[in-house]
């Protein structure tokens, strides 16, 4: 399990400073099941008739590929494709064609939608300025899961959505608690609804991996940014 824990003296940037400490791990914290949170929230949708809509942040097709399949019986979904951190624009845009190619292919283009998202991958390297050399799983990378959430909590607001959510809790890689408690606080700052997650549960890893290879996806060897590479 990824901690992000930050070094001694080591500050993370504003808008850091005003989230509950998410990054340091705390015994006493009872630990939540984001998987059941969300099974839950979509049964009572479901028992009071209601399909929302969701704005899903995506980072790639293979991530994508079980989820996509899991809520589009559930919420009719636009796709947030917004991901600076991918540094290399060939490896950003090779990754956003994979992604189109597996909706066309499942037969989910009748129900999913595709936001107009700008690729800056300057904001990143910004954004991470001084973190170029954390290993993956430090502060780097929650500044990268912020940047990320707040553009899509922003959009969520911007295009009056139900909710947003992000893919990247499928990841055994990445911290599900860290994600999550970041999305709740951007949507406390939007006034928007975020939907927790826990995506590698109930196999959705598994089920990942396995469609991948069913639609002959491209699987990335490394995670995204060019500090991740080596
Ligand atoms: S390793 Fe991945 S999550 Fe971490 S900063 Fe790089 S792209 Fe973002």
């Amino acid at each position: 399990m990824l901690i992000y824990q930050l070094g001694e003296g080591e500050a993370l940037p504003s808008p850091f400073t005003v989230l509950p400490s998410p990054f340091t791990k705390n015994k006493a914290m009872n630990k939540r099941n984001y998987q059941k949170e969300m099974d839950a929230l979509i049964a009572r949708n479901a028992a009071e008739g209601k399909r929302p809509s969701l704005l899903l942040h995506v980072c790639c097709a293979v991530c994508a590929s079980y989820v996509l399949e899991y809520l589009y019986r559930h919420f009719d979904i636009t796709v947030c494709y917004y991901n600076p951190n991918i540094t290399e624009e060939s490896e950003y845009r090779y990754r956003y064609s994979e992604l189109r190619r597996y909706v066309d292919e499942a037969g989910l283009s009748g129900y999913i939608r595709f936001a107009e998202v700008e690729y800056r991958p300057e904001d990143f390297l910004s954004a991470v300025k001084g973190h170029e050399s954390d290993p993956e799983g430090s502060a780097r990378c929650a500044i990268c899961f912020h940047q990320r959430l707040s553009y899509t909590a922003r959009l969520c607001k911007e295009g009056g959505y139900d909710y947003f959510a992000t893919t990247l809790t499928i990841s055994p890689l990445k911290n599900a608690e860290v994600l999550n408690r970041i999305g709740e606080k951007l949507a406390e700052e939007y006034g928007v609804s975020y939907l927790c997650s826990d995506f590698k549960k109930k196999e959705g890893y598994k089920r990942s991996i396995e469609l991948s290879r069913e639609y002959d996806l491209y699987r990335q060897n490394y995670c995204g940014c060019i500090f991740s590479k080596n």
